[in-house]
């Protein structure tokens, strides 16, 4: 049988969003601009920048992507603390000059200096001196330092061969430079993304540590307080993962989201537009938030 054609390529479910990507303006090595002309060479037919804790590259990113003739919906990636984990909502689609929004990112960020230099202090206990001043020469916003910027000067420095490597040895939970942080609150984080007239987004649900009842409490939570999707396709997941969260979409009535999480082209693994399609079955977020899509 024939599926009937759509009559907007955007609600096409091969088409090709990238809606998860980070640039100078959060942890990423690229200008917004820069990352449009990518997503455009690569095919990409939708895009979102999504900053982690930021909106400061949107105006950007759009109006890079709108003179490229990419579509373009705004874009973030919130750090929230939800059972004593980090987890990220993406948001997408929203106002990016909410002042409650601006507000809630502006106070998630706030932490980030002092956490830095409490890591390169836990960094110094194990030999590793002037952490901090090494990982600020990488970084654009002064307000956004983050873990990843600690992993390049690592692996500029020698003392590893790759941010994987620094990851593993020094930066996640236990090792001699992680600081337990915290962020913001899950339904503050969704309140801020929907007030503002976007969607909120699970980011790459497979990365967390949960148990199934955590990682249930997790979506239920998220539905309760007004979230919308959850990302299925992204360049953190393995192909089981894919499955996994396209039947965890399906059984929470979540739309579905597609997104690489490219950062740089020396370090991610998944180039901007570079996956897989989402599963025909789901409903993609894009569709449901069409409205707030800017067209060239
Ligand atoms: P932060 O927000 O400072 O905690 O930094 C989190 C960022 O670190 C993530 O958005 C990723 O870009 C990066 N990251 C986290 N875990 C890893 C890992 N295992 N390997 C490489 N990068 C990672
Ligand atoms: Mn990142
Ligand atoms: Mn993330
Ligand atoms: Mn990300």
């Amino acid at each position: 049988m024939r599926i009937a054609s759509y009559n907007l390529r955007v609600n096409s479910p091969v088409l090709n969003a990238d809606l998860h990507c980070h640039s100078i303006v959060s942890d990423g090595t690229l200008a917004p601009e820069a990352l449009a002309a990518r997503a455009k060479a690569n095919g990409v037919e939708l895009w979102a920048l999504t900053d982690h804790d930021e909106v400061g590259g949107q105006q950007r990113a759009r109006d890079a992507a709108l003179t490229l003739g990419l579509p373009y919906l705004t874009g973030t990636e919130i750090s929230v603390s939800f059972a004593g984990t980090t987890v990220h909502i993406i948001g997408l689609g929203f106002d990016a000059d909410d002042t409650a929004l601006c507000a809630g990112l502006a106070a998630t960020r706030g932490g980030r200096e002092q956490r830095a230099r409490d890591m390169a202090a836990g960094l110094a206990k194990v030999g590793i001196a002037g952490a901090y001043e090494g990982a600020l020469q990488y970084v654009s916003n002064p307000e956004l330092i983050s873990r990843t910027h600690f992993a390049r000067h690592l692996v500029e420095s020698g003392v590893c061969a790759d941010t994987y490597a620094v990851f593993k040895r020094f930066l996640t939970e236990g090792k001699p430079g992680y600081v337990p942080h915290r962020w913001a609150r899950l339904g503050d984080a969704v309140r801020w993304i929907s007030e503002a007239g976007g969607a909120a987004v699970i980011a790459h649900p497979g990365r967390y540590k949960f148990t199934a009842t955590e990682e249930y409490a997790l979506f239920s939570e998220f539905i309760a307080h007004g979230g919308r999707g959850v990302e299925v396709v992204t360049g953190s997941h393995t192909s089981a993962e894919y499955l996994k969260y396209a039947d965890m979409a399906r059984e929470f009535d979540l739309l579905a989201s597609r997104g690489s999480d490219f950062h740089s082209p020396n370090e991610s693994r998944v180039d901007l537009g570079a996956l897989p399609w989402l599963p025909g079955t789901l409903s993609p977020v894009w569709e449901a938030i069409e409205a707030r899509v800017q067209r060239p």
